[in-house]
């Protein structure tokens, strides 16, 4: 290989960059990335930044160091075996790496809706969450709480609308959505309500009523952004489809971050984690992968989120029918388990309790099996359960 074309130059696209060139690589490295900035966090986008206690989260790189030509404010459009064709021309590449992200569905309508994927979209939201201002949040997923969360700080008014009958449902389900309801207590949140369009001065519901708001936010999820490949003779389903060692279907292309969805060798499925630790870890295993070593991606997936105070985090993965445990009561510092009908661990989710998440990770990457009954008592260790 003596090209490497990195397109997406978000953490997953700088990460492998770094891997390549820690793996030795020495050829020739262009980044192309569509936003105008270098290569920077989304996690603090809707915490710090709209808090106002951060202005930038640049990811902490030397990119002239790296020896990378980057072109930022630039397109990739489409692909043909061996060359990338962008907004500036064609682009031969002998290694492509796919780390294009994701991009957050809109609502239909004509009246303005923010959403929160750039940091860009952070400044112009951060600017109208003003003392009194009415906000509407649509979605209780991840990121509609983080908004919440800091509307309510900036002194906003803030509805929330989500179709499902509980927060977070869509994530963790109804049951443990249901406990974080009183997290939204003094905010007015509509639960399995169903959005039809956003309007100027507000948001229109099915059936007609009308949420008036000054600001309309629509967190309902992301797409992975895979539009620029549809011509393309790769394999797309949900995302750039990848084998274990996030190897796409077309020969020297590896795919990773939001972008990939990569088979599980652990979970014997295909996964695609729109998560930062996978943005993080997974470019060591493309970078390996694109200049021929045996490497294979099979983490334990996790993520946090800081909403209303606590700090969520989960490790895992749990298909539907694993028998869900509490430790510890709503009201106060808890963590749900999940459990295959073996009593083995699959996944683990954490309200502040970190020591629950840091033990249940490595006891799901052991494969170990725990005592459910021991396990609800929370004053137990996960380890010793
Ligand atoms: P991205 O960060 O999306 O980067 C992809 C880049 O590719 C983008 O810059 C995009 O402009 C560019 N691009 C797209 N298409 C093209 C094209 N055709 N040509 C050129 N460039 C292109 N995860 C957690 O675990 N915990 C959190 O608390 C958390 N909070 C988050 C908060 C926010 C507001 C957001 C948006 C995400 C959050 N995440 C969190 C998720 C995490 O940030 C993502 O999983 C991570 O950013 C994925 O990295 P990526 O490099 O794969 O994709």
């Amino acid at each position: 290989v003596n090209h490497v074309v990195v397109v997406g130059a978000g953490l997953a696209g700088v990460r492998t960059v770094e891997a390549l060139r820690g793996r030795g690589f020495t050829g020739r490295i262009t980044l192309i990335g569509e936003e105008r900035h270098r290569p920077y966090d989304r996690p603090p986008l809707s915490k710090a930044v709209l808090k106002g206690e951060a202005d930038t989260s640049y990811v902490d790189t030397d990119l002239d160091a790296l020896g990378v030509e980057f072109w930022a404010g630039v397109a990739a459009k489409s692909l043909r075996p061996g060359v990338v064709e962008t907004t500036e021309g064609e682009v031969p590449y002998d290694g492509l790496v796919i780390s294009t992200g994701a991009d957050p569905i809109r609502l239909p309508g004509d009246g303005p809706q923010h959403v929160l994927r750039t940091i860009d979209d952070a400044h112009e939201l951060r600017a109208v969450l003003v003392p009194g201002a009415r906000v509407a949040i649509i979605g209780a997923g991840w990121i509609g709480a983080e908004v919440a969360t800091a509307a309510r700080r900036a002194g906003c008014e803030v509805t929330v609308i989500e179709s499902a009958s509980t927060p977070l449902s869509t994530a963790v389900g109804t049951e443990i959505g249901g406990r974080t309801l009183p997290w939204y207590d003094g905010l007015d949140l509509r639960l399995g309500v169903m959005v039809d369009s956003v309007d100027e001065g507000g948001v229109r519901l099915v059936g007609g009523e009308f949420v008036d708001a000054h600001v309309v936010v629509t967190g309902i999820g992301v797409r992975p952004a895979v539009e620029w490949l549809a011509d393309a003779d790769i394999d797309l389903h949900n995302g750039v489809v990848t084998d274990e060692h996030l190897r796409a279907s077309l020969p020297g292309v590896v795919a990773v971050g939001d972008c990939a969805a990569w088979w599980s060798r652990r979970w014997r499925t295909r996964l695609r984690v729109e998560h930062w630790d996978t943005a993080l870890n997974a470019p060591e295993v493309a970078a390996a992968t694109l200049l021929g070593e045996e490497a294979v991606y099979d983490p334990v997936p996790y993520f946090w989120s800081e909403q209303f105070g606590h700090m969520l985090q989960y490790a895992g993965h749990h298909p539907a029918g694993d028998r869900l445990i509490y430790r510890g009561e709503p009201e106060d510092k808890w963590s749900a388990v999940w459990l295959t009908a073996d009593d083995t661990l699959a996944a683990v989710l954490a309200v502040d309790r970190p020591r629950d998440l840091v033990q249940g990770r490595r006891i799901i990457d052991a494969g170990s099996r725990l005592d459910a009954e021991r396990l609800v008592d929370p004053q137990v260790p996960l380890r010793d359960c």
